[in-house]
């Protein structure tokens, strides 16, 4: 069995630069939001099922699946964000187990950012979590993201709380400071799995 670290954090806490500094000492990535997206990819079961319930009408032009007008369809409707997680959350555990089963390397990093909010915790051997304090989450979001200042606390109110993802974590990562200071940082936990990895192995 592979030994799973779970990369997770809200919004722009930095995950995707962490988990860059991981990929390059060499550490394979798992990333929840790729598996989401591809089990939805054009020719798949999933989404032909998604357009038998919705009409082509969820469909951009191109033929991919138009997220926006999916997202609207499931905001208000508790029975149709069922019908939908129904479908695609055995889909993704379950490419998700295949992907980590196949990983080569000592450890896999899961990188998952809705970790807490899904209840996945007891799903890793051990959880990251990329720590920044929710103005600094507003300040990069609105600058990465294009977005406004409601928008972004918009986002940040509906996703767990930095206290609830602090309670859930073994090792935390500041990304407050400069970003060569990640570095240091993901090193040293490098290290440390690489031994937990060959204790449980
Ligand atoms: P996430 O994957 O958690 O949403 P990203 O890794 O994409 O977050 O980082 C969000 C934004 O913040 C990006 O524009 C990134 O370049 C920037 N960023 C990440 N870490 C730092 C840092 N330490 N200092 C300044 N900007 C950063």
């Amino acid at each position: 069995m592979t030994y799973i670290v779970a990369l997770t954090g809200g919004i722009c806490s930095g995950k995707s630069t962490v988990a860059n500094v991981f990929a390059r000492l060499g550490v394979p990535l798992v990333d929840a939001d790729i598996i989401a997206r591809q089990v939805v990819e054009s020719g798949t079961t999933a989404l032909s099922k998604i357009v038998a319930r919705y009409g082509y009408h969820i469909l951009l032009s191109d033929g991919s699946l138009n997220r926006a007008v999916l997202r609207q369809k499931i905001f208000s409707e508790q029975r149709e964000k069922k019908w939908l997680n129904s479908l695609l959350h055995p889909l993704i555990r379950q490419e998700t187990e295949l992907r980590i089963a196949s990983a080569k390397g000592p450890y896999v990093l899961w990188v998952v950012p809705l970790f807490v909010e899904n209840g996945l915790c007891g799903k890793a051997n051990r959880m990251l979590l990329v720590d920044v304090t929710p103005e600094i989450q507003l300040a990069r979001a609105i600058v990465r993201d294009g977005i406004t200042y409601q928008q972004a606390e918009q986002i940040l109110a509906s996703q767990a709380s930095r206290e609830q993802r602090l309670a859930c974590a073994d090792d935390v990562v500041d990304n407050s400071g400069e970003p060569a200071t990640i570095i240091q940082s993901v090193t040293f936990l490098h290290k440390q799995y690489l031994e937990l990895a060959a204790v449980f192995q």
